[in-house]
Order: structure tokens, then sequence, then C-alpha cells
């Protein structure tokens, strides 16, 4: 080996050392949350007290009807590959879903299932990207739109929506944003990480805008659908019937039926673009679980009762934080009508010293509240709009009084 500053050392010759790795891969970051949310939980396990509101999780448990359809399906020998793109009755209660809770109409072969929402939307920009193309992407953003829209050859086009403007985007920023290369915008309501809920009248702006762009399509991703408080949901697709069929509707048991592990996503689209993702899956991940799959079907079928304990449970908890936040000189906080996050602004604590280390950055804040206060928060940066931090408050109501607490201690240095 011709590196003789690294010769002495035995690891510079294994082979893993001499890994090249992808010139896509080298553009794409590492989730910043799943990040955050592991060395959280490192220092928990080395002893440390850590209270961990970096996780975009449900704390509550998956309800048990939908656990025991999954140990019927075992039982029943629902354990083999089944159809890429979902079993036939889970893709009938998608359709069912989408009737029922958005008055849409889609036929099973306008629907996918897949491994995630995740893995729905990777799926689709997979599918549909070509390099040099771009794909709108309001911010603050979900953390992995614009990664996977680069895994996809894609180019991310970043639209800073701030909290000035109640973190959406304006039709006009949309039409200015909009190039000949543009093929998607992904719209994200209610959102991660600022829980902005889109109106009904913001939503006919965009949709303005797009009827003009023919060539634009649109990825909603809803997933946080029925997580809203004081405002009805509204998606694109029903607003503007025009444009269905170039909207795909990305959504998934994650976030409703606290599935997060299960790993279960769908998407409602036109057919050849739906064919496309089959395909796409088909060739990478296969069939989500059949075992979830079951589950799926008994979820989306279900009594669906238990939500308004969720959500009065999630708008308490909201307003605790937004409180605690707003009563902490430096920090400012909005309140969301939807998901479970806020995303308070810590621009009055930059420039300060807390805990002997300047602040300069969110990244400075975050790495900062955890070092001192063992505080898991996810910074600003990770979701293109700084400075900022964001709180998931999907934990119980002891452990946000308590980091709460631990949050203003810090920010009084
Ligand atoms: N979209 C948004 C906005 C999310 O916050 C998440 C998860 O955090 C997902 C999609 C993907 O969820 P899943 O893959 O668990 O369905």
């Amino acid at each position: 080996m011709s590196d003789t500053s690294r010769s002495d050392s035995p690891i510079s010759d294994s082979p893993a050392n001499r890994l090249i790795l992808s010139q896509t891969l080298e553009q794409v970051a590492p989730s910043p949350t799943l990040a955050m949310t592991q060395r959280a939980r490192e220092m928990k396990a080395q002893g440390r007290d850590v209270l961990g509101l970096s996780a975009g999780e449900p704390d509550f448990d998956t309800p048990a009807h939908i656990n025991a359809a999954a140990i019927n399906a075992i039982e029943e020998g629902e354990t083999r590959y089944t159809a890429v793109d979902g079993i036939p009755a889970l893709k009938t209660a998608i359709c069912a879903k989408f009737k029922r809770d958005n008055g849409l109409d889609y036929a099973p072969d306008q629907v996918v299932a897949s491994t995630g929402g995740k893995y729905v939307l990777y799926a689709a920009l997979m599918a549909t990207l070509n390099s040099g193309n771009e794909v709108i992407v309001p911010a603050p953003y979900w953390v992995s739109y614009p990664d996977m829209v680069k895994l996809a050859g894609g180019t991310p086009v970043i639209v800073p929506a701030p909290a000035s403007q109640g973190f959406v985007m304006s039709p006009d920023q949309l039409a200015a944003a909009i190039t000949p290369k543009t093929r998607w915008l992904i719209l994200n309501s209610p959102s991660n990480p600022t829980g902005a809920v889109y109106t009904a009248d913001q939503l006919n702006g965009l949709a303005e805008v797009l009827r003009a762009h023919p060539h634009v399509w649109v990825m909603a991703d809803d997933i946080y659908e029925h997580i809203t408080f004081d405002v009805g949901f509204e998606t694109l697709a029903a607003i503007a019937p025009d444009l269905k069929d170039r909207i795909l509707i990305v959504n998934g048991a994650s976030k409703a039926y606290a599935m997060t592990g299960w790993r279960l996503g769908f998407g409602a689209g036109p057919q050849p673009l739906i064919k496309a993702m089959t395909k796409m899956i088909g060739q990478s991940t296969g069939n989500p679980s059949s075992i979830t799959q079951h589950a799926g079907v008994a979820a989306l079928n279900g009594d669906h009762t238990f939500l308004d304990g969720w959500r009065s449970a999630y708008r308490r908890r909201r307003d605790l934080v937004v409180a605690a936040m707003n009563d902490i000189a430096g920090i400012e906080c909005a309140v969301p009508q939807g998901a479970f996050y806020v995303y308070p602004s810590c621009e009055g604590v930059l420039g300060r010293t807390l805990n002997g280390k300047t602040i300069h950055t969110d990244l400075d804040f975050a790495d900062g509240l955890l070092e001192a206060e063992g505080v898991a928060v996810v910074p600003g940066t990770a979701f293109g709009l700084s400075p900022h931090f964001r709180i998931s408050y999907a934990t119980s109501d002891e452990v946000l009084t308590e980091a709460c607490a631990r949050i203003a201690r810090y920010c009084a240095g």
C-alpha cells in the first residue's frame, strides 16, 4: 500500500477500509433525527438520565385489535410472499379509506402498499426522476425528502416557508420555483417538523398555480392526516379534483395507528404511476410483510374512536410545551394545528454562552442541551430552516414537564 502514513495501522489494510462508496450515496446525509435518537439511546445506555424528544413516533401502543389481527395471520399461516403491491383485502381497505376519509375514488390498481410511507415516497421518486429533474421541497421539510430526491438522481429545490408565513408556502413562491425541469412538488400537511396544516384556501391558491404548469406533479404526504386540532384536514386531490391525475397521495399506518415498527405505507395515484412504483418495489423490497398487511386491514377497516383520546392527549401536550417554550426568554414557539411536533425558534439565545459554550447555531443549541441537561431535540438545520429546534411531544406529560424545565434551566445559562 502506498499510503505509508497509515501503513502501521492494521485497520488501514483491511478491505473494509478501502470500500469505495457510490457517488450518489456520497451526496446523501444520514437521517439527523435517527442520529439524534441513537445518540440519546447510547447516552441512556451509559447510565445518563436522558429525555428523548427527538423521535417522530407515537408513544401509544398499537391498538389491541390490530395486534390480534397480526397474531391471527401468523396462526393462519399468512406468512408467505404476497403480491408486491399488497393483498387484495388490504388494497380494498385502502380504497375504502380514501372514499371514507377524503371522498376520493380510487380503484385497486390505483393504490399500492409498501414498507412504510418512506418507501412509497422513495419508490415514486425512483420510478419517475431522471438526472437534472427538479423537485420542489418547501422548508422546513421532513428530513428525508431532499436526500431521497438526490438518491433518485434528482435535484431538490428548497423553498423557505418561515414562521412569519405560518410555515406554509405561498402560491407566488411556488410559481417562482417552477422551471421546465420541475417534476414534483412535495407537499406535507400536517407538517413534520412544524405541525402546520394547509387550509383549503391555501391549497386552492397552490392549485391555481399548478393548473398553469401541467408538467408539475404533486406528492401529497398526508401521513399525519388523523392528527389535527381545531382545523379540518384537507388534501389537494379533493380540493382540486381536476389535478387528481397528477397527484400521488402518500399515507401510512405509522402515525395514525402507532405502527411505526410494522412498516406499512400506501400510495394512491394514477394507474401508470402506481404500476411503475410497483415495478420499482418488486425489484427492491418486494411486498410489505404479510403479517403487517393483515394488521393493516384491521387498522383501516376497524374502529377509529381511540383516535379521539389520542388527539386530546396530543393537544394537551402541545399546549403544555408551547406555553413552557414561550415562557423562556429567547425562545419563540408558534401553536401548531397538527402532527405531534413543535418547532420553536432559538434565535433569541444565539450569541449567549450556555453551559460554558457560546451558541452560534441551532446545532450548538441542540448539542449543548443534550450535553448539559440530557434533553434530545433535533436542530432546525436538519429540516432546512434555522435557527429552530424540533420537539416531538409524543411522550408522557411527566417527561414533557421535566424536559421543558430542563430546557428553561439550560437557556438561563
Ligand atoms: N412522511 C413524514 C412527513 C414523516 O414524518 C414520516 C415519518 O417520520 C414518514 C413520511 C414516513 O413514515 P413511515 O415510513 O413510518 O410510514
